[in-house]
């Protein structure tokens, strides 16, 4: 099985990298990407698993972007995943580095919004749980769970943090385009993660999805929890006449996120596209994959 989104505590994920890696391989799953949100901070911890598994694995190094696509719709927020990509090309290194320092001040925004409304939790409290990784609002929820305002972090998505919230604050994020172009000059694969979860904001139509070719877009996550069957269906039919290719992900964050790893997959012909698109990187091999490494 192939799962090629799953996030750690480089991000808001609960699974460290090296939980994650071994979580993975109970699971059942062979192939797994790890896409932290902003960051490749978890890396290098989740490749040292890797090196240590006595069972065949491979591990795709990727990150989840945080985008903004400016069109005909007005602005929307949206996710944008990159695999293999060079973590030296400087470009976007630095503007991994920028996204990730604006999650600070925002996540602080946040707080304080809540804290001035009575509830009783701190930015102190969220930077510890977030304990050195990229920010985000699950790291909130999990400080409201700690102090008893909700019964989960899902719960505290419903109105406290969603982005219609009156606490809310947007965060820094790429134009959409600009992070396909950049992460294809790094040598990497741009797939657009979970384009129609429509629960969870407004999303991109059709017309602006199929204004990402042009930029360079190459892959659309097509089958995720938040996706409806006929919206799976739909994207399916648009990838084939856009000649992208399609993927399949859990987008496992552990315990902030009731879902588990592989409940929805890729196909081993779409991990070939991806791999045959991508010259940033490597995929990582466990030593009992029998690839000489
Ligand atoms: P942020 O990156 O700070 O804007 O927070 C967005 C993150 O929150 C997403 O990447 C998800 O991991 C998580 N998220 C969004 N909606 C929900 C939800 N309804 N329940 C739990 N987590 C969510
Ligand atoms: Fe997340
Ligand atoms: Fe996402
Ligand atoms: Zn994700």
């Amino acid at each position: 099985m192939i799962d090629l989104h799953a996030h750690t505590t480089a991000s808001d994920g609960s699974d460290t990298p090296a939980e994650l890696i071994a979580n993975a391989v109970a699971a059942g799953l062979h192939t797994l990407a790890i896409t932290d949100h902003d960051t490749t901070g978890g890396w290098d911890e989740a490749a040292a698993a890797v090196a240590q598994l006595e069972v065949p694995f491979a591990l795709i190094r990727g990150t989840e972007f945080s985008c903004i696509s400016d069109g005909e719709q007005g602005r929307i927020s949206l996710h944008l995943l990159g695999y293999l990509f060079d973590p030296d090309a400087e470009a976007l290194k630095a503007e991994r580095a920028r996204l990730r320092r604006s999650r600070l001040g925002r996540g602080e925004a946040i707080v304080d919004n809540l804290v001035a409304a009575g509830y009783p939790i701190s930015w102190q409290q969220v930077l510890d749980i977030a304990g050195g990784g990229a920010v985000g609002r699950p790291h909130i929820g999990q400080a409201l769970l700690q102090a008893g305002v909700v019964d989960s972090v899902t719960d505290a998505f419903a109105h406290l943090l969603s982005s219609s919230s009156p606490y809310y604050v947007p965060k820094l994020e790429m134009p959409v385009e600009v992070a396909i172009q950049l992460i294809r000059q790094a040598g990497g694969v741009p797939v657009i993660a979970h384009p129609w979860a429509r629960r969870r904001d407004r999303i991109l139509d059709e017309a602006a999805l199929r204004g990402l070719v042009p930029s360079g877009l190459l892959g659309i996550e097509v089958d995720h929890l938040d996706h409806a069957p006929d919206d799976r269906a739909r994207l399916a039919e648009l990838a084939a006449e856009l000649g992208l290719f399609t993927t399949g992900s859990s987008d496992y964050h552990g315990t902030r996120k009731s879902v588990r790893l592989g409940s929805d997959t890729t196909s081993p012909q779409s991990l070939e596209r991806l791999l045959s698109l991508a010259s940033g990187i490597e995929v990582l091999h466990s030593p009992a994959s029998g690839h000489g490494r």
